[in-house]
């Protein structure tokens, strides 16, 4: 847990100190250059408003797909999923270099969507929320869940992605809203919560998941993940 707030450190400085701004700072200047979807059309803001905040989170599902599945990135986000247990914590561990790639991509996501400054703030608190919701690893009432999931990414939903069992974590990429999963088919629930092991295999042994280790991971080779089953019992 504690290690997760050092890992965090460059991250979260420069996610604090930088992405939000630099977010914002773009589309406001943005304002001026008039580049974007949603300044090719006249329409009620709180219309532009709605295509703002939904593109927003579908470029962040993209985005996620692209960190599991470009090798490069993976070295990045694997720093990531290798905590060993999920909590609020989890949220902050992420390497540097994922959030220097990500000022990028969520930068052009911004700018091809063509959102407002004042939405581009809102997507970003509500993303942050969103992300400490669903690594928060919270045993919500199973029903309340159910109807929850329709809309949200539940931390039993994410919980799922941040399974040993490859074919689990190649699914619920979904950040805030929970249907990108659904719409391209990636969404995977039929797990139950307390079954799930967490991190990735060869990345287990709590002792080498030390800072440093953490930090310079993405610069090693990295291993193969191999197959894991779940051993069913009965
Ligand atoms: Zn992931």
């Amino acid at each position: 847990m504690f290690i997760n707030f050092i890992v965090s450190i460059p991250a979260f400085a420069l996610l604090r100190i930088l992405f939000i701004p630099a977010m914002v700072w773009l589309a406001v200047q943005n304002q001026s250059w008039q580049v974007g979807l949603n300044y090719l059309f006249d329409a009620p803001i709180a219309i532009k408003a709605i295509i703002s905040f939904l593109l927003l989170d579908y470029s962040n599902y993209i985005w996620h797909i692209l960190l599991h599945k470009l090798p490069i990135l993976w070295r990045f986000h694997l720093v990531h999923h290798t905590d060993l247990d999920l909590d609020v914590t989890t949220a902050f561990r992420f390497h540097f270099g994922e959030m220097i790639g990500s000022v990028f991509f969520r930068g052009a996501a911004i700018i091809l969507i063509g959102a407002s400054p004042v939405m581009v703030l809102i997507y970003e608190v509500v993303f942050e929320a969103a992300t400490q919701f669903h690594h928060s690893n919270t045993k919500l009432p199973f029903k309340f869940e159910k109807v929850l999931n329709y809309l949200i990414v539940t931390p039993r939903m994410h919980g799922i992605h941040h399974s040993m069992i490859r074919k689990e974590t190649d699914s619920n990429y979904s950040i805030i809203f929970s249907f990108w999963d659904r719409i391209h088919k990636t969404v995977r629930l039929n797990i139950h919560q307390n079954e799930i092991v967490t991190g990735v295999p060869h990345y287990a042994d709590e002792r080498e998941l030390t800072i440093g280790n953490l930090l310079k991971m993405p610069f090693t080779k990295i291993r193969k993940w191999n197959k894991v089953e779940r051993i069913e019992e009965g």
